[in-house]
């Protein structure tokens, strides 16, 4: 860290004035002339992960339900990516991409269920804000992204007690008008999406269900039950998912009118998005963690820079969305740094098809719900190749004509030829080490044969064994 050089952002006034300065020098219409300048120099910045949300469930990525009125309110003077992929298929390896914009092979995280902290020898995104004078705040549902595996580093405060938004909210807020008057890095996420798909009465009656229902539907996806539902079954289950997606939607729109009421949405960057989305049996499977079909990687990916977003922009161009998200935000506000992944600052700006491909990545034990082992992904624009890698089998799709990823193509296809790309790929991602990156439980067999439960060897803490019980990863 000490050979790197950081802009320092000494006084919260001259942030100020810096961030009007960019919302008269960084329209849209004016880029040319300010091609290197950042879009929104000093500025706050909120990370919203908003947990297990896939893009095409919410409104404002033409969902045919209102899901998320706050959202789309929100997305109305904001970057729209249409076509973001997450680097992975479950909460840890994904949020480590986020925060440090490296692979989730690079931090050996990739393998469910967690057996690694984040490497200390990764920079997070919270320390490179925290050196450049930013207060740091992460107001969070704990289990796979909770402290314990090191994602609280960099953070001045680091909440893991709550589960959805609303647990933690009052909490984020107060720590806002705390630190208003300087620069802030915040990060906020909530499993409010995640089964067992929690809502309230309104939100259920809005997704056409009896809004005298249960509050959850626990049992779905159980370990011992993971049977195709009845088409009546899986309707109402879409229904809950939805009203869990419009519970947080609303618990997003009080966080937004807090911005507003404490004059922040002026001189702070927000970007919105997910670390991977849900199956409901498209593919035979319900939950996430094991596939990379778009149901579970195609995350919805908002980034709204006060001044140059004055109106909704549309970007249909494929990105990674877990891996940029470090260095476009710290571009965005324009801190020297040296954070690895690349930015979205030009595709923010308007330049087109910067990414030709996108990996995601996933691992978990062979044959152990429907899984099958490590299981990596590139995505084109117009194909995708799936690769099993214990199984050495490959499935290829044409987005183009089969965005469903319903036909298999046949084995002399050219997608088919992605292969070597994807091979050259995993290959290249070196696993990092460091005296911190010690294994929280034991290994047993080889990398790509190890557990899938804790309680067989691994030692958790009890509170977080309580909350990964919550969300259903454990019994
Ligand atoms: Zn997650």
């Amino acid at each position: 860290m000490a050979n790197r050089r950081f802009t320092r952002i000494h006084a919260y006034a001259l942030t100020s004035a810096l961030a009007l300065v960019s919302l008269a020098a960084c329209a849209p219409d004016r880029q040319a002339e300010t091609k290197d300048a950042p879009l929104c120099e000093g500025c706050n910045v909120v990370l919203v992960s908003f947990d297990t949300v896939r893009a095409d469930h919410l409104s404002v990525y033409g969902y045919e339900r209102t899901t998320s009125p706050n959202i789309d309110a929100f997305a109305k003077k904001a970057v729209v990516f249409e076509n973001a992929i997450s680097q992975s298929a479950w909460t840890l390896p994904s949020h480590g991409s986020m925060m440090t914009g490296l692979y989730p092979e690079r931090l050996g995280v990739a393998h469910y269920p967690a057996v690694r902290k984040l490497p200390t020898e990764a920079t997070m995104l919270a320390e490179v804000f925290r050196e450049a004078g930013y207060a740091t705040g992460g107001f969070t549902g704990g289990g796979f992204v909770s402290s314990h595996w090191g994602f609280d580093r960099g953070f001045d405060v680091y909440t893991t007690d709550g589960r959805r938004f609303e647990h933690n909210l009052d909490e984020a807020v107060s720590w806002l008008e705390l630190n208003k008057e300087r620069p802030f890095f915040m990060f906020l996420h909530g499993y409010n999406a995640h089964r067992p798909y929690y809502s309230r009465r309104a939100d259920r009656e809005e997704m056409g269900l009896d809004p005298e229902s249960p509050s959850s539907k626990k049992g779905f996806c159980s370990r011992e039950n993971r049977e195709r539902p009845s088409p009546e079954k899986l309707s109402d289950l879409l229904k809950y998912y939805d009203a869990s997606i419009r519970h947080g939607d609303r618990q997003l729109g009080r966080f937004f009118r807090a911005l507003r009421r404490l004059d922040l949405e002026n001189n702070t960057v927000v970007m919105l998005t997910s670390d991977h989305g849900e199956e409901f049996f498209e593919h035979g499977n319900c939950d996430h963690v094991r596939f990379l079909y778009n149901e579970v990687i195609h995350v919805p990916f908002i980034v709204r820079v006060p001044g140059f977003t004055r109106r909704q922009i549309r970007r249909s161009d494929l990105i990674p969305a877990s891996v940029t998200v470090p260095t476009t935000l710290l571009d965005i506000v324009g801190l020297d740094h040296t954070m690895p992944g690349a930015s979205l600052v030009e595709s923010l700006r308007g330049a087109r098809h910067q990414f030709r491909a996108v990996y995601s990545h996933t691992s978990s034990a062979p044959g152990r719900l429907g899984s099958r082992g490590e299981t990596a992904a590139i995505v084109t624009d117009s194909e995708k190749l799936i690769s099993y890698l214990q199984e050495g089998s490959d499935e290829a799709y044409d987005l183009a004509e089969d965005p469903g990823e319903t036909r298999v193509l046949a084995e002399n296809h050219p997608a088919y030829d992605k292969r070597a790309s994807l091979r050259a790929w995993l290959a290249s991602l070196t696993r990092l080490s460091g005296p911190d990156s010690k294994f929280v439980g034991k290994q047993r067999g080889n990398r790509r044969d190890r557990m899938e439960t804790y309680e067989e060897e691994a030692e958790l803490p009890e509170k977080l064994k309580e909350n990964l019980r919550s969300l259903g990863y454990l019994e």
